[in-house]
């Protein structure tokens, strides 16, 4: 298979491209390099590297060229990155699947896209989240992603694209970047300073470990047909600040979890409960998590404390 990865130096997308390789797989990774380059050196020795925005018609165009699918990761991240930069967020998110279908229909290709658990937005729920519950998006962020879901399914009507949209549940694992709440909490507790939970800290996701992720999306690129979408999630709910007593048990870490307010541009996005149900992705691919949240962190810590950049595989 040929493969094309967008934002496939990012986090997720590092990973997906050094299984990839491992696979057997021609691989190409179109990044701007904007959020930095988490590929390793070995994996960055295998596939080939274009420095390139998704935005941008003919590179976009240039590297799906021969692809048999393009995995479609390559987006701003993060509250705070989101927040101050809500133009550019909705130019990558719609521009970027607009020139990858594109370039998709032209080629013959399949679409994998990376959208995101965000989608639910603030819906209350009382168990696992399924796809067929109502979206909500809030953020600019989430709101595109939803618009390319849909986005998807009107280029499978009208041209027949080929397509699945998965749904993250906060992926976490080696890598990640450090403004998110699992490294964050890392780095906190490693330094001997307080772990930050913001509010209550009884706000609860759902943490999918990164193998659990690549897994997730490489089983859709191989196995799903027509235009779908699904959660990719651990299925298990964790409140913040278990997370952090976990982290502060696992790590040894004198530090106490301290329960401070959450920064401004947190106010209208934090999401009281995120918790996802898998069960659709099992019955199309057979995908099941295999790594629970203890044995993930402690897969991160090992990493760390073998200086191997925030975990090993
Ligand atoms: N969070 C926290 N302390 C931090 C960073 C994040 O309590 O230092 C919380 C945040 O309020 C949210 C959760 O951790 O409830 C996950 O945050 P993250 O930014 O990793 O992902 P999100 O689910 O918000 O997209």
């Amino acid at each position: 298979m040929k493969a094309l990865v967008t934002g496939g130096a990012g986090f997720i997308g590092s990973h997906l491209a050094e299984r990839l390789v491992e696979l057997g797989h021609r691989v190409t990774v179109l990044d701007n390099l904007s959020q930095g380059n988490k590929l390793t050196q070995a994996t960055l020795e295998r596939v080939e590297l274009v420095v390139g925005d998704v935005r941008d018609q003919e590179t976009v165009e240039r590297c799906a060229s021969g692809c048999d699918v393009i995995f479609h990761l390559a987006a701003l991240l993060g509250v705070d990155l989101v927040a101050d930069n809500p133009v550019e967020t909705m130019e990558t998110e719609v521009l970027g699947m607009r020139h990858v279908c594109r370039a998709a229909i032209e080629g013959g290709a399949r679409v994998v896209y990376a959208s995101t658990s965000g989608v639910y937005g603030k819906m209350a729920v009382s168990e696992a989240v399924s796809e067929d519950v109502h979206v909500s998006p809030r953020s600019s962020y989430s709101i595109a992603k939803r618009f390319n879901e849909m986005y998807l399914a009107a280029q499978h009507q009208e041209k027949g694209l080929e397509s699945a949209s998965l749904r993250y549940f906060n992926a976490y694992g080696p890598r990640q970047d450090s403004r998110m709440v699992t490294p964050r909490f890392f780095a906190q507790a490693l330094a001997g300073q307080p772990l930050t939970v913001y509010g209550s800290g009884g706000q609860t996701r759902d943490f999918t470990y990164i193998d659990d992720i690549v897994k997730a999306t490489v089983l859709a690129a191989e196995k799903v047909r027509g235009c779908r979408v699904f959660n990719v999630s651990n299925s298990r709910e964790y409140s913040i600040k278990e997370l952090a007593e976990k982290i502060a048990a696992l790590t040894g870490s004198a530090s106490p979890v301290a329960l401070v307010e959450a920064p401004p541009e947190r106010y209208d996005f934090e999401v009281e409960r995120r918790f996802g149900c898998s069960d659709k992705l099992r019955e199309a691919v057979g995908f099941a998590p295999d790594t629970s949240l203890d044995e993930g962190l402690a897969r991160i810590y090992r990493g760390l404390l073998a200086g191997k950049d925030g975990g090993e595989r």
